[in-house]
């Protein structure tokens, strides 16, 4: 019917286990209860019963001592109920020598198996006698057969006799019988509906994250990393579960498109300079026989430069991955940010013209504050060099960029880099500073999407901040604080 691998599979089931585990601790518990409960009824009962047979013993010893025995065989054999039905009493008086001379007992009595009744007391002990109708007892319980026994009280009469007075407690075993069947028969169906009712809950319950395997089988299954699990509102931890793993996969699908777009990219931006280094080495190789010194050296030269390029944009990349790693080691000095930016501004220039883009310090810079600051020179002219780059690839033809550095209030170091170029749109702002992230309307100029990722983690390195105000159409304003440290 079913097969080994499936009956593996429902074993397994999580609801199953968790409704098990649930009527398990139910059952013991309930057990738990019942024992307790039974332990006090059984208690009580012996207390009780304790009370009644010390009542009759009590009324036996005053009979017997206003009348002797005549009186109180009288009782026992006519008084009514004394010794008949199954509630009846024996009752025996032993003389002072130990010969029995009074003993009556109800059917269920079994009185071979009374103890001598000069055993059960002893008289060098003084108990009972000075003391007339209340005379100390001695309690014993005879065992009867597997479930009764028979509890018998003895006291010593003030003459020297014993008198003893004992019932069976097999009605109290008939009393606690019916509870004990009461809560056999209630604690099936009860464990019953409870696994039940407790598998159907689990199962219902835990159906977010049968969702979630489901999704997480058919991607690895399929590789299709659009599907979802489909979200509730509920407030659930479950239902959170849910809607965490989408936003995982969102997060994993846009990092892969991101990757995948820079991976186009960086074979794009790579073919290029390859191809050209190629060719020149090909051309050195092949074009001059004689060899002309001079050829050479310009294809060589050609070659270091086509591969210094490759090497900056891997070095990019591997900078960018080790600054969010934290790996980045910064050799801080104190140097003049001014001068590393005038000369990332000199470096540009040549671009800048190129494009007809005017190029120049902030107006509102104050010139004579050289802005010394402990920083890792290289890294900074790195910030500097990527915020330039892109103020001049993306605004048009024409247009304006701005550079220039202050000190805050606090002595913080403040660079800005302003242009009047296309802007960003809000959407947009707080994505940039991601690692391969391109604006929507960027892709047609070259960039990896790496330069404002390594900007951020280059500062944050130092400390600082990078930051960006900007509105579509309206230019943008990129500014970097370094905090005064060192
Ligand atoms: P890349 O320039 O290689 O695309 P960046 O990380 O340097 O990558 O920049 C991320 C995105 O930020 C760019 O794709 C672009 O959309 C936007 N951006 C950066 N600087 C500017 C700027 N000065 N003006 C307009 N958009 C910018």
């Amino acid at each position: 019917m079913f097969s080994r691998q499936e009956l593996k599979r429902v074993w397994g089931s999580f609801p199953l286990r968790l409704s098990l585990w649930y009527a398990g601790a139910f059952t013991l518990s309930a057990t738990l209860l019942c024992a307790l409960l039974y332990l006090l009824l059984v208690s009580f009962y012996e207390r009780s019963e304790r009370e009644v047979i010390s009542a009759r013993l009590k009324e036996c010893a005053a009979i017997y001592a206003r009348g002797g025995l005549p009186a109180l065989s009288e009782l026992v054999h006519h008084g009514t109920d004394f010794t008949a039905g199954g509630g009846g009493f024996f009752v025996r008086v032993t003389g002072a020598l130990g010969s029995v001379l009074l003993v009556a007992a109800p059917a269920d009595w079994v009185e071979r198996k009374t103890p001598d009744a000069a055993a059960l007391l002893d008289p060098r002990a003084g108990r009972g006698g000075s003391r007339g109708l209340a005379p100390e007892t001695a309690w014993l319980r005879i065992p009867r057969d597997e479930r009764s026994d028979f509890m018998v009280a003895s006291a010593l009469l003030p003459d020297g006799a014993v008198l003893q007075v004992g019932r069976s407690t097999d009605r109290g075993a008939t009393l606690l019988r019916p509870f004990l069947v009461a809560f056999g028969a209630a604690l099936g169906p009860t464990l019953l509906l409870g696994l039940v009712g407790g598998a159907v809950f689990a199962h219902r319950a835990t159906a977010p994250v049968r969702q979630v395997l489901h999704t997480a089988r058919d991607i690895v299954a399929t590789g299709n990393m659009e599907a979802r699990v489909p979200e509730t509102q509920a407030a659930s931890e479950l239902a959170e579960l849910a809607r965490q793993f989408n936003r995982v996969l969102d997060k994993n699908a846009s990092l892969l498109r991101a990757m995948r777009e820079a991976l186009d990219n960086v074979a794009h931006d790579l073919r290029t300079p390859l191809t050209r280094l190629r060719v020149s080495a090909e051309n050195a190789l092949s074009s001059y026989a004689p060899p002309d010194p001079a050829a050479m050296r310009e294809a060589l030269s050609d070659c270091a430069e086509e591969a210094e390029r490759v090497l900056t944009m891997l070095n990019a990349v591997l900078d960018v991955t080790g600054a969010q790693s934290g790996a980045m080691n910064l050799h801080r000095e104190r140097v003049s940010a001014r001068t590393l930016l005038s000369q990332a501004l000199d470096v540009y220039s040549l671009a800048a013209e190129e494009k007809n883009i005017a190029l120049q310090p902030l107006r509102t810079d104050a010139d004579g504050d050289p802005c010394e600051a402990f920083i890792d020179p290289t890294r900074m002219r790195q910030v500097f060099a990527n915020l330039l780059d892109n103020a001049i690839k993306y605004t048009p033809a024409g247009g304006r960029v701005e550079a220039g550095c202050a000190r805050d209030a606090d002595g913080a170091l403040r660079v800005t880099v302003r242009d009047n170029g296309p802007g960003i749109p809000l959407a947009e702002q707080g994505r940039i500073w991601e690692r391969l992230y391109r604006g929507d309307r960027s892709r047609s100029q070259r960039g990896l999407g790496l330069g404002l990722s390594l900007v951020k983690a280059i500062v944050e390195a130092h400390g600082g901040r990078a930051e960006v105000e900007s509105q579509a159409g309206g230019g943008s304003v990129f500014t970097v604080t370094v905090p005064p440290t060192g």
